[in-house]
Formats: structure tokens, C-alpha cells, sequence
């Protein structure tokens, strides 16, 4: 079977693990500082904070900027629930503007009209490894002052204009295993202001700067050592995987181009997109899905029911009509485009696409 997604994970990580173990010290210590460090320097962003998941990421980027009951904060229904799920934390109310077709992220001509007086921040989401569109969301929070949270969580590495994403506001990755590196559960979230990541840090341990002594409510979302110690190793690799992500969805592209029956993957230009996901529309998905699982290939539905549409999103009265969107999750269709995969792998997965596109 050929996964939809697979960590690669070596002797360097197991080594430095171990190194951690031996240690003694585990919790948060000198290896943290130091993955947060390496990581600004990653993304070119002035500080970083190292948390326990990308959804505590969001989570504190939010409090950080003092976001909460009353405030509204803009984002896309087309996500992983963790993007809305960490504005209701808050108390603060998720907004969704609908997606481009395209790209599948926030349509930026979409957002002016769904600002009223209580929003406080746009949340894009740069969906399966490419940036949203940032000089126009960048524009329009400017112009209404709001601010900018980024959920990088899928897209670490991915530029925008030469750019990476993650500094043009304050934004949040995770290190979950099926993202492109990992720390096995953790997250980040990236800034250039001095007082947000004052902040950050405080709200990850329980409210205080000195220990014993908490100036606001906090929470522990910390990272350990063992897991700064893992993503050390992989931030190092990560270009390299970046690198076999885009490779094989260059072989993918190219293979399944002028297919009828599918819309092949589109980076926008001036975006590098790093292929989180290599994501196509198919007309008849679940067959196409089914298909594939009988020739052993995995495959991915991100996601196949948008936020608003959400049993428990629906119980809070969301009852948006977004089409974008909505279209958008009976159709995409993720298929493997790590770089655990083969040449071979690559073939076989675009042999099997053509002969089910053939048949139907
Ligand atoms: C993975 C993901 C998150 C949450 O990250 P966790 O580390 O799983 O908490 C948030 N937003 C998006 C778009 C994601 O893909």
C-alpha cells in the first residue's frame, strides 16, 4: 500500500532523542530555545514560540493579540477544523468567507464585505502547502486595521513573493507527523513583535515570566525537549524534503496532465507552493478514491465537509451558504506526493489515475 502520508524519521532524530533521555532534562529546556531560534531563522521572523500543536499555536496567536468575546476573526471554511476551533477557544466568533476555486484559499475580494465593527483579525489558511494570496489580505487588514494570523500549519517553507509564510503576520505551524517535518505532536507560532511573543511565551506557561508568579490567565502548551530535539534534525532536512515534494508533484502534474475527468493541482504565480497535499478535483471522487485503495494506493479527502456545514458549527446557527467551498469538498481528491515515495510509487499512482479516467 502506498500511504497518503508517511514521516520520514532517521538515526539523527532517534540519536537526538536519546541524547535528550539521557539528559535527564525532558520538559522544556535548552533544546527548545534552541529549535525556536533555528526556526526564525527558517522563516526569517524575529522570534518564535514553541508550543505543543499547531492548534495551540493558533490558539495563543490569538489570545496574544488579546482576541476574544466579541470579536469577530475572518477565516476559510475550507480547512481542518483546528483553523475555526481556535477562535471559539478564545470566545471570539469565526467568520467564513468563501475559497477561490483555484487555490482552495480565502478569496480576498470576498472579505470586505463580511467586515462589521467587531473584527479584529483575518486567519487565511495557506491550504496544502501554498500561500493564500497575501499582498491583497495584507492590504485589507491594513486598510481596516485589523490584524493577521496565519495558519501556516501545512505550509512550512512556502513562499509568497520571495517571502515566507509565517512573517507577514503572526503565524502558526504544526509539527504533527503527516505535516512536512515533525516533532511527532508541537507547533509554532512566528513573529517580529516583541510583545506578541511576550505573550506567547507567558500564555504557554500558565500566565508568568517569573516562575510562581502569573500576571494572566495561561495554560500549559508547552513543547518538550525530546520533541525540539526531533524537529531540530528535521528542520535541517526539511528543505530536502521540500525539494522531493515538489519533484514528485512536478511528475504528477506532468503525468496527469490534459486528463479528462480531473483539474490538475494550480500555483498561482509569484507562490512557491511545498505540496503539504498535491490535491486535484475529480468528477466522480469516491470512485476514483475507491479505485485507487483496490490498487493499493491511499489516497486523501481534505476535507469533505467545510466548516460551517459541521454538526456542531450548525448547532451554534451557522447557516452560511458558501458554493466555493461546499463544491470544493465533493470533489478534491489528495493524492501521495510525499517524499517517502518512490519513482516507481509516482508512476504507478499516475498509471492508475489514466486507467480509471479511461474507463469513466
Ligand atoms: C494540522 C493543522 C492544524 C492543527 O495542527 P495540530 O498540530 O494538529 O494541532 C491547524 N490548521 C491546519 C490547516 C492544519 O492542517
Amino acid at each position: 500500500m502506498i500511504p497518503i502520508a508517511k514521516p520520514l524519521l532517521g538515526k539523527e532524530e532517534i540519536d537526538a532523542v536519546t541524547k535528550v533521555l539521557s539528559s535527564g532534562m525532558i520538559a522544556q529546556g535548552p533544546k527548545v530555545e534552541e529549535f525556536e531560534l533555528a526556526f526564525s531563522g527558517y522563516t526569517g521572523c524575529e522570534y518564535s514560540v514553541a508550543v505543543n500543536s499547531g492548534t495551540a499555536a493558533l490558539h495563543i496567536a490569538l489570545l496574544a493579540h488579546g482576541i476574544g468575546k466579541g470579536d469577530e476573526v475572518i477565516t476559510s471554511p475550507f480547512t481542518f477544523i483546528a483553523t475555526a476551533n481556535s477562535i471559539l477557544y478564545t470566545g471570539a466568533k469565526p467568520v467564513f468567507v468563501d475559497i477561490e476555486s483555484d487555490t482552495y484559499n480565502i478569496d480576498p475580494d470576498r472579505i470586505q464585505e463580511k467586515i462589521t465593527s467587531k473584527t479584529k483579525a483575518i486567519m487565511p489558511v495557506h491550504l496544502y502547502g501554498q500561500s493564500a494570496d497575501m499582498k491583497a489580505i495584507m492590504e485589507i487588514a491594513e486598510d481596516r486595521k485589523l490584524v493577521v494570523i496565519e495558519d501556516a500549519c501545512q505550509s512550512h517553507g512556502a513562499e509568497y513573493l520571495g517571502k515566507k509564510v509565517g512573517s507577514f503576520g503572526t503565524g502558526g505551524f504544526s509539527f504533527y507527523p503527516t505535516k512536512n517535518m515533525t516533532t511527532s505532536e508541537g507547533g509554532m507560532i512566528t513573529t517580529s513583535d516583541r510583545e506578541i511573543a511576550e505573550k506567547a511565551k507567558m500564555i504557554r506557561a500558565h500566565g508568568s515570566k517569573i516562575r510562581y508568579l502569573h500576571e494572566m490567565l495561561g495554560f500549559n502548551l508547552r513543547m518538550t525537549d525530546i520533541a525540539a530535539a526531533i524537529g531540530l534534525v528535521q528542520l535541517e532536512k526539511l528543505d530536502g524534503f521540500t525539494a522531493a515534494r515538489q519533484k514528485n508533484a512536478a511528475m504528477l502534474s506532468a503525468g496527469l496532465k490534459g486528463i479528462s475527468g480531473i483539474v490538475p493541482v494550480i500555483t498561482k504565480p509569484g507562490r512557491t507552493h511545498v505540496f503539504h497535499q498535491y490535491t486535484i478535483r475529480a468528477e466522480k471522487r469516491d470512485e476514483l478514491a475507491d479505485f485507487l485503495k483496490e490498487k493499493g494506493i491511499g489516497t486523501g479527502v481534505h476535507y469533505p465537509v467545510p466548516i460551517h456545514k459541521q454538526p456542531y458549527y450548525k448547532e451554534l446557527g451557522y447557516r452560511d451558504s458558501l458554493p466555493v467551498s461546499e463544491k470544493a469538498a465533493e470533489e478534491v481528491l489528495s493524492l501521495p506526493v510525499h517524499p517517502a515515495l518512490s519513482e516507481d510509487d509516482v508512476q504507478k499512482i499516475i498509471r492508475e489515475v489514466k486507467e480509471f479516467c479511461a474507463k469513466a
